[in-house]
């Protein structure tokens, strides 16, 4: 149950907190803070914290540039102390906010919102989204003087055991802090790449979850850094290896039953599921965009590294986008395959409900599943099967985003248009950098 303001200042009271931090997420997918101290509690509970709106990327508004800070109170959380000095300095407790204008309007710019309204329309058909996801990171080593590097420390692959190194040491400190902040951790593991892993927790309602992937996030490169290493979420920081995805296994549910599932459908999916699934293959190009925001994240994309290519759906093999794992019941799902944690979780969640809950308003059905190896299909095998591609570089999704009205409602206008602009500019940026890679290829050739 979540807890009223007399509570929380009860709880702030008996842990002695000093500082309450107020988090909210700007639209490329920062977490930001605002911190007060004691004698603001009382105002940061009731909402009535202002922050300079024009300050965060994305969140310009001239003419509205005070905004508010209401919390969730149901996100309340005492931070665990990440370092000794932490400790004696004394807990640090958070809230995750939405935003509103100064007259209480929620903020069109709030990712947050965006999600919610996503969710709101789920559940003015009866549905509930839940989602579970797989984030992958790097763990890589610092220089002397503190800055980040690609070098990894370890030599240990996919699930490898002994000899216990030092990321995995740090992955199970990263793991502990995770579980006394109250995420219930379902596996913890070492991943492909050296110096690559992954943690998974708990399938949560999707507001939960992307409340939690923040978290997250700041958690395992907190941690990491007390240990002098870097984590690093970029989803393709090492070249020849596998990069970090972030797949997200998606599930409806309707009055406590899960709505995917159907013993007498096909493969033991109900309609609702096929609906959605057709609804995500149909909206993927430009999903991507904001699945894979970076133009770094399309260097994941390509074959070879259990990264999706194909725009195709299975429920065997895993070069699809879709695949159905194998479990049905309450557990049955769609797994997302080409999300990566660079994305802004509120929004890449509501992009996929948006996209979903078309499929099942158009009654979409799915072309046929696909069993075999997408990656050793032929181009005419491809276009026989109706298999489109994912967009290859950051431009193409932009283009295929711009296109999509079904997003853009998602979305709303002035999310859209900040998010367009911003990734256009770092296209563009990109475009005229020279990359070591033309100067390899060409510098003595020509
Ligand atoms: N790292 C792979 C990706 O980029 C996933 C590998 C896996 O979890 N099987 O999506
Ligand atoms: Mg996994
Ligand atoms: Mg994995
Ligand atoms: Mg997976």
């Amino acid at each position: 149950p979540t807890p009223d303001r007399a509570e929380i200042m009860a709880r702030l009271q008996d842990a002695q907190i000093k500082f309450l931090r107020l988090q909210f997420t700007d639209i490329l997918g920062t977490t930001k803070n605002v911190e007060v101290p004691r004698s603001q509690f009382e105002k940061a509970l009731s909402g009535d914290v202002t922050f300079d709106g024009s300050a965060v990327e994305g969140f310009t508004r001239v003419e509205e540039s005070d905004m508010l800070l209401r919390p969730d109170l149901s996100t309340f959380l005492i931070y665990p102390p990440f370092s000794r000095e932490e400790g004696e300095r004394g807990a640090v407790a958070r809230l995750i906010c939405d935003v509103t204008l100064p007259d209480g309007t929620p903020f069109e710019g709030d990712p947050r919102l965006v999600l919610k309204r996503q969710i709101a329309r789920a559940q003015a058909a009866g549905y509930e989204m839940f989602v579970g996801t797989e984030p992958e990171f790097f763990l890589f080593e610092r220089t002397p003087a503190g800055l980040g590097s690609t070098v990894t420390h370890d030599k240990a692959g996919y699930f490898d055991l002994a000899p216990i190194d030092k990321g995995e040491r740090i992955r199970r400190e990263i793991a502990n802090k995770l579980v006394e902040m109250g995420f219930e951790i379902e596996a913890s593991h070492h991943e492909v790449a050296p110096g690559q892993h992954e943690i998974d927790f708990r399938y949560a309602p999707a507001l939960e979850t992307a409340d939690r992937i923040a978290t997250f996030k700041f958690v395992v490169k907190r941690v990491a850094l007390e240990y002098g290493l870097l984590a690093s979420f970029l989803p393709k920081p090492l070249q020849g290896v596998s990069g970090s995805g972030m797949h997200c296994h998606l599930s409806l549910f309707k009055g406590g039953q899960n709505a995917f599932a159907d013993e007498s459908g096909e493969y033991g999916l109900s309609t609702i599921a096929e609906n959605f699934i057709a609804g995500l293959l149909d909206h993927a190009e430009g999903m991507a965009a904001i699945t894979n925001p970076l133009v770094n994240s399309y260097k994941r994309l390509v074959p070879g590294f259990e990264a999706p290519v194909n725009i195709a759906w299975s429920t065997s093999n895993r070069s699809a986008l879709v695949r159905i794992p194998a479990k049905r019941g309450n557990s049955t799902r769609a797994e997302l395959r080409m999300p990566d944690p660079s994305c802004n979780p509120y929004l890449a969640l509501a992009t996929m409900l948006a996209a979903g809950l078309d499929g099942m308003e158009r009654g979409l059905e799915p072309p046929p599943a696909i069993a075999r190896n997408i990656f050793k299909m032929t181009v005419r095998e491809k276009r026989h099967h109706r298999v489109k591609e994912l967009p290859t570089d950051l431009r193409e999704a932009l283009e295929e985003l711009g296109k999509d009205e079904v997003l853009r409602r998602a979305l709303g206008e002035h999310v859209m248009d900040h998010f367009m602009a911003a990734k256009r500019a770092e296209w563009r940026e990109y475009s005229a950098a020279v990359h070591a890679w033309e100067l390899e290829r060409y510098l003595d050739l020509i």
